[in-house]
């Protein structure tokens, strides 16, 4: 450094700070300790909101969550080794589905590490994070900072967004640079996430098989939700007059009480439908991979939007793949149909309809009972009006029984108020999910959770009444896994392997930190508690105790559990 004075320097910690403020990020997802802790404090000093965690996976599914409500990516900052692989488990998750993201952590001397010579937290994190990764890089000096972020937040966003890993040795961010070069060296990034059109081709093939289709369905997926191009695919979805199914995080996009809404109907149009058009949606498990019972026997022909051109015929041939992002291929198809569209017959718009309108009679009358103990949908009646009265509010869902029935029962009326364990059906997501919610988008959370998924993430509870986060947690509280009444088949005195202390008082650690701890077993005292806790913003956690006897093992996907054909002889 020679006679350069020190204010004439910058060095690594303030040179990676300045780059993530120079491309927009407001917020650090983080957990504390060797060699990020300064790191925190000088971005904190320096404006950026800092949020430490518990836990590294919650700050990962927090900035998991962040990349798909903003569409900008959700930075995560761990320690080195152990820290990172906490942190590497939300990374993969938002590759998986589809998010942006940003881990960020400390690693070890790379001479030690290298050699194998046994340093403090030693790990080649860079070799194991980049088969979880949509990308990896490792900055080594500190003039290449501005560049290995620029680098970064492309990765993450461009294209199928994904989470990338950025490795930062710890003896990077103590090197200096002369600070006019430093400042000379940053990128911000231009056009991150450019437009992809697709071909006229492309899409005059669309609009023939569209137009061919005699009982045509749509299926948004989260995809659709994530672009952002909300107005433009309310305009596509209403033109088409098709029914739509929305998956769980599509849910809102055009709200669930929709007339072309189709959920309620879901089993008859995926056996029905002769064409159906997926936007912003994998053919995954989730959806039966497009095969199989479910589909019924009607040969089908697909039409997909996605980003991703290896996305098309993973699972089922597509008669017409659109390959490119949602607004823009939904602007072109809406230009190619113009205004002489004809809606599909009546025939079969009526027929989901009147589907659609016995079901949910059907599920009104479950959501209103006074069972006792409080069974899922009596819960669940209460919930669905505390959404309606709060179309802002964001909900966050986890659990088996918990989810799948919340998902079905509880309507979404706008576009990314639904966050859940995503692609993976990952439990744990729940408190860094609600974390994200209210922080980035300033609205009223409500968690529902289920106490086995709440057992993944529950001490950030800690965190949520540290910032004073208008969360609500309703834990669906049937004492354990599946169900509460799962017996020990030894006969043993131990409790069975899915069952947790019976009457756990999930209300009192809430207590323990500052937060409103309430205890409900009916219906009211349930309804009460979340409209004083949404209204007021405390945190609160309201333990709902729910029939041990409810439920099902595994909720609707008991059918992927393996049979072992000698244990039931
Ligand atoms: P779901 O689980 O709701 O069905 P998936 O995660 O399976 O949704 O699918 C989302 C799809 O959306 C992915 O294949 C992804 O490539 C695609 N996608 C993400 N962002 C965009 C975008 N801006 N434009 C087009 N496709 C996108
Ligand atoms: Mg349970």
């Amino acid at each position: 450094v020679g006679d350069t004075a020190p204010e004439a320097l910058t060095d690594g910690f303030h040179l990676l700070i300045d780059a993530l403020k120079l491309n927009g990020v407001e917020t650090i997802y983080n957990v504390p300790g060797i060699p990020i802790t300064d790191l925190g404090r000088y971005a904190q000093g320096e404006g950026i909101r800092v949020l430490s965690f518990r836990h590294e996976q919650s700050a990962g599914y927090a900035a998991a969550a962040a990349g798909f409500l903003t569409k900008k990516p959700g930075i995560c900052m761990t320690v080195s080794a152990p820290g990172f692989l906490n942190g590497l488990t939300a990374l993969a998750h938002a590759t998986t589905n589809c998010w942006p993201m940003i881990l960020i952590s400390g690693s070890s001397e790379r001479e030690i590490v290298d050699l194998q010579q046994g340093d403090y937290e030693e790990m080649d994190q860079l070799a194991i994070a980049r088969p979880h990764a949509k990308a990896a890089y490792r900055i080594l000096h500190a003039e290449d900072i501005g560049i290995g972020v620029a680098r970064a937040i492309r990765s993450a966003v461009s294209g199928r967004p994904g989470g990338v890993y950025l490795d930062i040795p710890g003896a990077l961010l103590g090197q200096t640079m002369d600070a006019l070069e430093g400042a000379k060296s940053l990128v911000k990034v231009v056009d991150p996430a450019p437009a992809h059109f697709p071909g006229p081709d492309a899409v005059a093939r669309a609009v023939d098989v569209l137009k061919g289709a005699k009982k045509p369905l749509i299926i948004l997926g989260k995809g659709a939700a994530y672009a952002q191009a909300d107005d433009t695919v309310k305009r596509l979805v209403e033109t088409l007059g098709f029914p739509y199914l929305p998956m769980s995080m599509a849910k809102g996009l055009l709200p669930d009480n929709h007339p072309q809404c189709a959920s309620a109907a879901r089993s008859l149009v995926l056996k029905e439908a002769d064409t159906v058009f997926l936007i912003g949606a994998r053919l995954n498990w989730l959806l039966g991979h497009g095969k199989g019972r479910q589909w019924g026997t009607e040969p089908k022909n697909f039409v997909q939007i996605d980003i991703e051109p290896k996305e098309m015929d993973s699972n089922q041939g597509i008669a017409a793949p659109l390959v490119g992002d949602i607004e823009s291929c939904c602007t072109a198809l809406l230009d190619a149909i113009g205004d002489g569209w004809q809606k599909p017959s009546e025939d079969w718009t009526g027929a989901v309809r009147a589907k659609v309108e016995t079901n949910v009679g059907k599920m009104a009358s479950r959501l209103h009972n006074n069972s006792n103990p409080m069974d899922y949908h009596a819960a669940l009646g209460v919930l669905k009006q505390a959404i309606a009265d709060r179309p802002d509010a964001v909900l966050v869902n986890e659990g088996a029984n918990a989810l799948d029935l919340t998902r079905s029962v509880v309507d979404i009326a706008k576009p990314r108020k639904r966050l859940d364990v995503g692609t993976w059906g990952i439990m744990g997501i729940g408190m860094g999910s609600a974390v994200a919610a209210a922080v980035e988008t300033g609205c009223p959370v409500l968690a529902v959770e289920g106490d086995s998924a709440f057992g993944f993430c529950g001490m950030e509870i800690e965190t949520i009444c540290r910032y004073k986060l208008p969360v609500t947690i309703v834990i669906m509280n049937n004492n354990g896994i599946y169900r509460g009444d799962d017996v020990n088949r030894s006969g043993g005195s131990d409790p069975a392997t899915t069952v947790f202390v019976p009457d756990a008082r999930y209300d009192m650690m809430m207590q323990a930190f500052g937060g409103k701890g309430v205890h409900v077993t009916t219906p009211d005292e349930l309804a009460r508690a979340v409209a004083e806790a949404m209204d007021s913003g405390t945190p609160t956690l309201i333990n709902a105790v729910i029939d041990p006897k409810a439920g099902k093992e595994s909720g609707n996907i008991g059918s992927l559990n393996p049979t072992s054909v000698v244990a039931e002889m």
